[in-house]
């Protein structure tokens, strides 16, 4: 018999420490779950014991609705899963316990037969793995595990292998239903998307920022984007990167995504003459941040967040952080601060952008004066901030900044 199987189950991580916030989290996965299953075809999402339980109404369709939930926040794992009702386990069960004979556990060993056979095809050894949510089961979770593990090394001749086995055979014994599978890979953990606040987000071209991005997003941060470009005007800047980037993370995310396109021309008018070629780095850095909490106040984001790492380029010195830093009146979230260049990349390609990323563009950064300070002094970015009239130039950036929405329909 081939297993049709209709229904996929996930779990959710952290979501299960949350106290009385857990029904506002769950409504947000859920609804968030149904988003990126639009399309598919779904019947129903039943919370099910702590795990969520998506019906299908074809179940060939099972590995891509798998796929999209994966990127789901929040979720911790899924797997299309066989069903067994408990009435088709314990009457069977309560019999082999009262007669003292060992449990035959036909019904949950016929279906981890047959998956193992499906889906064990390079498999060289296997284990089972048990969970009980309903402790009222006759068994424990390691004797399930032994009886099932005996009938599939009996049943096909495959050796059982406790670490690291080639396949897991997983049982979940709730209390209606019994679930196994083969097929458990792992999502990215974190927070329902829309539950930690909304972000501001300053995106370059580069590798690093639209990782930051997608960690805060992941931590369950709606974002909208900043990004501020060389030339006359959007249509001139080529900012075609920029926004393929923004697609990128609309992956992720259950709304469109808005992305602030902001000219620096206001800046460098003011600057030239104004602020030495040493301090220009990090006064630019300045009127980036100034401009992006003006932004993030209108559009009620309550933070900041940049691809600095410590110590990658002169700007992110701790001087120049802390310089940068001083006075702004929202806090700067820098997800990457503690991670290595290598450690960023593995990121970017995990999560889809690294292609795009290093493709070549001209950031406004790279037009920056070369040599900058390594050690800027918050007074002199003061100092310098009211004899080129930072204000003013961040005001008139604001007033020239084009909004654009990305994904959706
Ligand atoms: P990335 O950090 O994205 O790889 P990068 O390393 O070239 O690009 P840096 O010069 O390290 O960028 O800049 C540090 C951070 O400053 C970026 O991660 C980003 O948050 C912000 N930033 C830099 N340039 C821009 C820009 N043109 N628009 C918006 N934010 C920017
Ligand atoms: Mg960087």
């Amino acid at each position: 018999m081939a297993l049709a199987t209709p229904i996929i189950a996930c779990a959710y991580g952290e979501l299960a420490l949350k106290g009385r916030n857990r029904k506002m989290f769950l409504r947000k996965l859920i609804n968030n779950m149904n988003v990126a299953l639009k399309g598919e075809p779904v019947d129903s999402i039943n919370h099910v014991e702590s795990r969520l339980l998506v019906h299908l109404s074809d179940p060939g369709r099972a590995p891509e609705v798998s796929a999209k939930l994966r990127n789901v926040f929040g979720l911790q794992w899924t797997s299309p899963v066989v069903t067994i009702p408990r009435a088709e386990i314990d009457p069977q069960l309560r019999e082999d316990l009262e007669a003292d004979r060992e449990p035959r556990l036909t019904a949950i060993c016929d279906v981890a037969l047959e998956l193992t056979r499906e889906n064990g095809g390079a498999a060289a050894n296997f284990k089972v793995e048990t969970r009980r949510s309903d402790r009222g089961f006759g068994l424990n979770s390691p004797e399930v595990s032994r009886l099932v593990g005996a009938a599939v090394h009996h049943g096909i001749g495959l050796p059982a292998k406790m670490s690291h086995p080639d396949l897991v055979v997983n049982i979940v014994v709730l209390k209606e239903n019994v679930l196994v599978f083969t097929g458990k890979e792992n999502a990215y953990g974190g927070l329902p998307f829309g539950s930690s606040g909304r972000t501001m987000v300053l995106l370059s071209g580069g590798i690093d920022s639209p990782v930051a991005a997608w960690l805060m997003m992941r931590r369950g941060s709606r974002p909208d984007f900043v990004h501020f470009y060389s030339g006359r005007d959007v249509a001139e800047a080529d900012v075609a990167k920029i926004r393929e980037l923004v697609e990128i993370l609309g992956r992720y995310s259950p709304v469109p995504l808005r992305l602030f396109l902001v000219p620096v021309v206001p800046y460098e008018m003011r600057a030239i003459g104004v602020v030495t070629d040493n301090y220009d780095m990090v006064m630019f850095r300045r009127f980036m941040v100034k401009t992006a909490v003006r932004l993030a106040r209108r559009n009620s984001c309550l933070g900041l967040v940049t691809g600095d790492s410590l110590g990658q380029v002169a700007s992110q010195t701790m001087h120049n952080l802390g310089a940068i830093s001083s006075d702004v009146e929202l806090p700067i979230l820098r997800p990457l601060i503690g991670m290595d260049k290598m450690e960023i990349t593995a990121w970017s390609k995990k999560i889809g952008a690294f292609a795009t990323s290093i493709r070549p563009y001209r950031d406004c950064c790279s037009l920056r004066s070369p040599k900058p300070i390594l050690t800027a002094r918050a007074r002199d970015l003061l100092m310098y901030s009211s004899k080129m009239n930072l204000d003013e130039a961040v005001l008139e950036a604001v007033d020239n900044t084009v909004m654009e929405k990305i994904g959706g329909e």
